[in-house]
């Protein structure tokens, strides 16, 4: 029976799963991956994570609680830089997840907490794949194999985000290996969604926020629809870049859509509680006051967000978007 590894369906989920996935069963292992995100999912992350995390991190601990007992380990990287130059990281809550994971979880499985700091070296990231292969007795050839056809996977994924895919839309092309993409060509309105992808795409916290918009008639406009050299080329539009990763994706995404592909207007989706978010926001706020008087809203979240307010919220922006149209200010 091959080794069972669990990837839960949270943070760098969005980012990374195909990698991860496809590298894992190329080396002969079984993956088993947290549904997503559901009531239940939440309740357990709640009762779990230690009472001032941030909603992400409750989640992340719920999804954990999903699986923990059908597999023999865990894959819980610790991340600490994914750019190969740069000095941006994580949050220290990001950064201690599995330290977070251990202290509060009775009965864990064994995690798989590689380090991933991929400013180590040119091949740092074949570093770390073939360290896991040989963990597991897998021979060089394939688990070389295997890298190449984990980073194909990424490629692939990354490139139907780009051409406009929600992260669970580019994920079911990859799994169904189909080329239809929800094109996003409708829509008289066009909106900028920034945030972290954790919540940008986890449609259970987000209260299906893109859905929701293109019901409204919107065009959805996010930061991994920017190629990554489009969105470095707007990080000199800041005097400094923050220290997360993240944020400074999210920043960098807001001075395109602000600057090189004017939308109409921009959502910041924000975890409450998150301090990295409270920074991002003021300047994401400032920036589209002065850079054309963009609107702006803030969508934060946590768990006691409910639909009907989030629903009024996007009405009322929606609206004014289409009066502003109309009549520009
Ligand atoms: S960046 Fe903010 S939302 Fe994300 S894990 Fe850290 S504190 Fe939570």
């Amino acid at each position: 029976m091959p080794v069972r590894v669990g990837i839960p369906h949270y943070l760098g989920y969005f980012s990374f799963y195909p990698l991860w996935k496809t590298f894992f069963e190329e080396i002969g292992l079984e993956v088993i991956t947290s549904p997503p995100t559901n009531q239940q999912i939440l309740n357990a992350g709640v009762a779990e994570a230690v009472n001032d995390a941030c909603i992400p991190i409750k989640l992340y601990h719920g999804h954990v609680m999903e699986i923990k007992d059908q597999v023999d380990l865990l894959f819980v990287p610790r991340f600490v830089k994914v750019r190969k130059l740069g000095t941006e990281t994580f949050c220290p809550k990001f950064l201690a997840l599995p330290d977070l994971l251990r202290a509060s979880i009775g009965n864990l499985p064994e995690l798989l907490d590689t380090r991933v700091d991929l400013t180590r070296g040119r091949f740092e990231l074949f570093r770390i794949a073939r360290e896991i292969g040989e963990r597991f007795g897998v021979a060089p050839a394939r688990i070389s194999r295997a890298y190449i056809i984990a980073c194909r996977a990424l490629r692939r994924y990354r490139g139907l985000m780009f051409k406009g895919a929600p992260a669970e839309e580019a994920l079911a092309c990859l799994e169904t290996d189909s080329k239809a993409v929800v094109q996003n060509k409708q829509g008289e309105l066009s909106i900028a969604v920034l945030g972290y992808p954790y919540l940008i795409y986890d449609n259970f916290i987000n209260m299906d926020l893109i859905k929701r918009l293109r019901s409204f008639g919107a065009r959805v406009f996010t930061a991994e629809m920017v190629s990554p050299r489009k969105l470095l080329r707007e990080a000199k539009n800041m005097p400094k870049q923050m220290f997360w990763y993240y944020s400074n994706r999210a920043m960098h995404a807001a001075y395109y859509y602000l600057n090189r592909m004017r939308v109409d207007g921009i959502i910041h989706v924000t975890a409450f509680a998150c301090g990295p978010d409270a920074m991002l926001d003021r300047l994401m706020e400032m920036e589209s006051r002065k850079w054309g008087r963009m609107p702006f809203l803030t969508l934060s979240l946590d768990e006691e967000t409910g639909t009907g307010g989030v629903e009024t919220r996007l009405e009322a922006f929606i609206d004014m978007l289409k009066r502003r149209k109309v009549v520009p200010l």
